[in-house]
């Protein structure tokens, strides 16, 4: 079991497989010139499959795959139907555009559920955001998933001032389709010119759903990020993961692996392990994974503060976004 010092047992695993995306969301990759991890430098899927497995023993029972985009790896089929065979529930985060490409080895590794990142419902809008002309792909791509009855949850980052206009557009969505619509807080990342004032809050968006729909709280685990909330008639659900207004980091069960092999106990962690080298060298992983988690911080990586209008991003030590493997 991987426990942390403060009693948190670590049984989720998200492995970023590349740090590369056919994206480039404005809130994600850095501004600057950015080159991304060649290939060699990457896990390979027999290193992924080691690793995983060695969580697995461990007691990590849940897997999700991320990145940058994990479909846009050539060998991406492969590693999903790999990781398919092991005794875990396997999820995927991903921005959608490669569904289609890749349908058959998705149906086949029966994801228990795949998030789909989509922030808009308005094409020059999503081209603004992600600088990709897109929209349609990814839109048909989510009713695809649908149509082969795979759990689909939309993640949508609400913005102020470019995307909390929509909220209500996508609650609507989840009137007919047996969807959830995931509304994340914008996080600040190196390189991605976060401010607090453009953090649109739970209290924000529950008082904008409030105004037309009465929403209803459903149970939270003990290990959810995000609170779910039902409303009478209505195929699917919506959820707010809160993590700068009520972040959640009591019931962390979560760690994470980058594309380049180092773990991270936490989103906003400064520190890493590199397990990729340790494995290629033939040292013991184990105890390289045990102190990682002994020195998870209680909350926000040690380094953020719970009041997130005092977060100074200066003094942020961290990666962006897109290379953490969110
Ligand atoms: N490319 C895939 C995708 O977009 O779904 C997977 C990787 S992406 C980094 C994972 C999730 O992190 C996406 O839902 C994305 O919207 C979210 N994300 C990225 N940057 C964020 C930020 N600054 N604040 C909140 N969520 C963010
Ligand atoms: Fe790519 Fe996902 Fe980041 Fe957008 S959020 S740039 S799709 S990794």
């Amino acid at each position: 079991m991987l426990t942390d010092t403060f009693g948190r047992t670590h049984n989720y695993l998200r492995i970023s497989l590349t740090d590369n995306c056919n994206l480039r969301c404005f809130y994600c990759m850095p501004e600057e010139e950015y080159s991304f991890t060649p290939h060699g430098k990457l896990m390979q899927v027999d290193e992924i499959e080691q690793l995983a497995r060695l969580f697995v023993d461990q007691g990590v029972r849940k897997i999700r795959l991320t990145g940058g985009e994990p479909l846009v790896r050539k060998d991406a089929g492969n590693i999903i139907t790999q990781l398919s065979k092991l005794p875990i529930e396997l999820h995927m985060t991903s921005n959608g555009i490669r569904i289609d490409d890749m349908l058959p080895q998705i149906v086949d590794a029966k994801f228990k559920s795949i998030n789909i990142s989509l922030d808009t419902l308005r094409p020059e809008r999503f081209f603004q955001i992600t600088r990709r002309d897109y929209f349609d792909r990814v839109r048909a791509n989510i009713d695809l998933l649908l149509h082969h009855g795979i759990q689909t949850k939309i993640n949508m980052v609400v913005m102020k001032g470019v995307n909390e206009d929509e909220i209500l557009d996508f609650v609507a969505l989840t009137k007919l389709n047996p969807i959830e619509i995931r509304f994340i807080e914008f996080m600040p990342f190196s390189g991605n010119k976060w401010t607090s004032n453009q953090v649109y809050t739970e209290a924000d968006m529950l008082a904008n759903i409030r105004r037309v729909y009465s929403a209803e709280p459903l149970p939270v685990g003990p290990n959810d990020t995000a609170k779910a909330f039902s409303i009478a008639g209505h195929a699917g659900r919506f959820a707010i993961i809160s993590t700068m207004s009520a972040p959640f980091c009591a019931g962390c069960n979560r760690i994470r692996l980058t594309a380049d092999g180092k773990l991270k106990n936490c989103l906003f962690s400064s520190s890493e392990t590199d397990l990729l080298t340790a494995l290629r060298a033939g040292s013991d992983i184990l105890p390289l994974i045990q102190a990682n988690i002994n020195a998870k911080a209680k909350e926000l990586g040690g380094q953020l503060t719970t009041n997130f209008k005092h977060i100074d991003t200066d003094f942020l030590k961290n990666r962006s976004m897109i290379t953490i493997g969110g």
